[in-house]
C-alpha cells in the first residue's frame, strides 16, 4: 500500500496527469461533478456525483456513423477514434459496481466497440466512503462502501491517502507515482472500514433485504396490484434513468444535414412514452407498464439474465433526485414481503 499526505494530492494529481486525462469529481454550483483536472480544480468531498461515472464508457450523446450520399451511392465513415489513456479518480463503491452491470450488457458478444474501447482504456481509481447518508443502500447488494473495487482502491483519513492497487492496470499506475508516494501498512485504513462499518450499520436502510426479488420471480411480480398505486403519480420525467449509474437503454437517430446523414446514440429511459415506439405502435402503452418495466428489469429481469446480480447498486440517487419521492426502495418495501416491512 502507498501513501500520500493531504497536502500533497495536488502533486498526485498532476503527476497522473502527465501522461494520461485524468477526471475525477469536483464541487460546482448544482452538486458534484466529473470535471477534467488542471492545476487549482481541488478533489470534492461529496460523497457522489450528481450524474454517474457511466457517462465516460457510455456517453450521454455520440456519433456512432456518418453517411456521405453523392447520387445513388452511400459511404460510411466511420467516426471511431482509439481513446485516449485516462484516469477516473474518486469512484464511489456503487458506481464502481455498475460498471459490471453495464459491462455484461456492452460486452457480452458481440461487444460494442464503442463502450470497449473507452472501457480498455480507462483506469479506474476509487474512493471508500466514509460517512454514508441516509440514502445509501449497497450493503442490500453486498456492496462494501468501505472497501470498493477498481484498479486502484483509495481511503482517505483525516492527513493522508492510501492508495492500493488491485489489477495490473493499477499496479502501472500506482507504479508511476512512487515519486510522489510512499509505503505505508494498512493499519490506518483498518481502523476507518471498522468504523465506517459501523456507521452503515446505523443507516435507516441498513437492513432493506432484495432477498424476495432475484431470477425467475417474473411471475411472482408482473401482476402485483400494487403496481397501479406506486405507479400513481409517476410524471415519466425519465430523471431517475439519467442519473441512474446502471440504466444502460439507448435510441439510435439519423440525421439529415442537407449532404449527408449522421447516426447519433443518445440514452432513452423505459419511462417515456414513446421509449420503443414501433411502427407497430408502442409496446407499454401506460405509465403503469413503463413504471414496472424500469423497476422489474433491476429486480428481475436483469438477474434472470445475469447470475441472479440485481441491476441496482444502492446509490441512493432516484431517491434524492426524484420529483414525487417514488424510487426503488418504497417499490423493494411495498412488493419485497416481510423482511422489508
Ligand atoms: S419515478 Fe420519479 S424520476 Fe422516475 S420517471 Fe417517475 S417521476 Fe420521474
Ligand atoms: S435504481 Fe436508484 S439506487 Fe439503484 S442504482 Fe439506479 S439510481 Fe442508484
Amino acid at each position: 500500500m502507498r501513501k500520500i499526505s493531504l497536502d500533497k494530492l495536488n502533486q498526485l494529481f498532476s503527476k497522473i496527469a502527465e501522461t494520461q486525462t485524468l477526471y475525477m469529481p469536483v464541487d460546482t454550483k448544482t452538486g458534484a461533478r466529473y470535471e477534467k483536472w488542471e492545476e487549482g480544480k481541488e478533489l470534492s468531498d461529496a460523497l457522489n456525483t450528481v450524474r454517474s461515472a457511466k457517462d465516460f464508457f457510455f456517453p450521454q450523446t455520440e456519433n456512432l456513423m456518418d453517411f456521405k450520399m453523392e447520387g445513388k451511392n452511400i459511404e460510411i465513415i466511420d467516426t471511431r477514434n482509439e481513446a485516449e489513456d485516462f484516469v477516473i479518480f474518486g469512484v464511489r463503491a456503487c458506481d464502481v459496481k455498475s460498471f459490471e452491470i453495464l459491462d455484461r450488457v456492452f460486452l457480452a458478444d458481440p461487444a460494442d466497440s464503442y463502450y470497449e474501447n473507452r472501457r480498455n482504456h480507462g483506469t479506474i481509481v476509487s474512493m471508500a466512503c466514509t460517512r454514508p447518508v441516509e440514502t445509501c443502500f449497497c450493503q442490500t447488494f453486498d456492496i462494501d462502501a468501505a472497501s470498493p473495487e477498481g484498479d486502484v482502491v483509495c481511503h482517505k483519513t483525516d492527513d493522508a491517502l492510501y492508495l492500493e492497487a488491485k489489477s495490473d492496470k493499477g499496479e502501472a499506475l500506482l507504479n508511476s507515482l512512487n515519486d510522489v508516494t510512499e509505503d505505508t501498512d494498512g493499519s490506518a485504513v483498518d481502523e476507518q472500514v471498522k468504523t465506517v462499518h459501523e456507521r452503515m450499520s446505523r443507516l435507516p436502510l441498513a437492513s432493506l433485504s432484495a432477498d424476495a426479488f432475484g431470477a425467475d420471480k417474473t411471475k411472482e411480480f408482473f401482476d402485483r396490484p400494487e403496481w397501479a398505486e406506486l405507479s400513481q403519480s409517476c410524471l415519466g420525467c425519465g430523471t431517475c434513468t439519467f442519473v441512474c449509474p446502471t440504466c444502460q437503454c439507448y435510441d439510435i437517430k439519423d440525421f439529415n444535414t442537407g449532404h449527408g446523414v449522421k447516426r447519433f446514440r443518445c440514452w432513452d429511459s423505459c419511462m417515456y412514452s414513446n421509449f420503443t415506439k414501433m411502427s407497430a405502435g408502442q409496446p407499454r402503452l401506460t405509465q403503469v407498464e413503463r413504471f414496472r418495466q424500469r423497476f422489474m428489469h433491476k429486480l428481475v429481469y436483469y438477474p434472470t439474465n445475469n447470475d441472479g446480480l440485481f441491476s441496482c447498486v444502492g446509490c441512493g440517487r432516484c431517491l434524492s433526485k426524484c420529483p414525487i419521492q417514488m424510487n426503488i426502495v418504497k417499490v423493494m418495501k411495498k412488493l419485497g414481503g416481510k423482511s422489508n416491512d
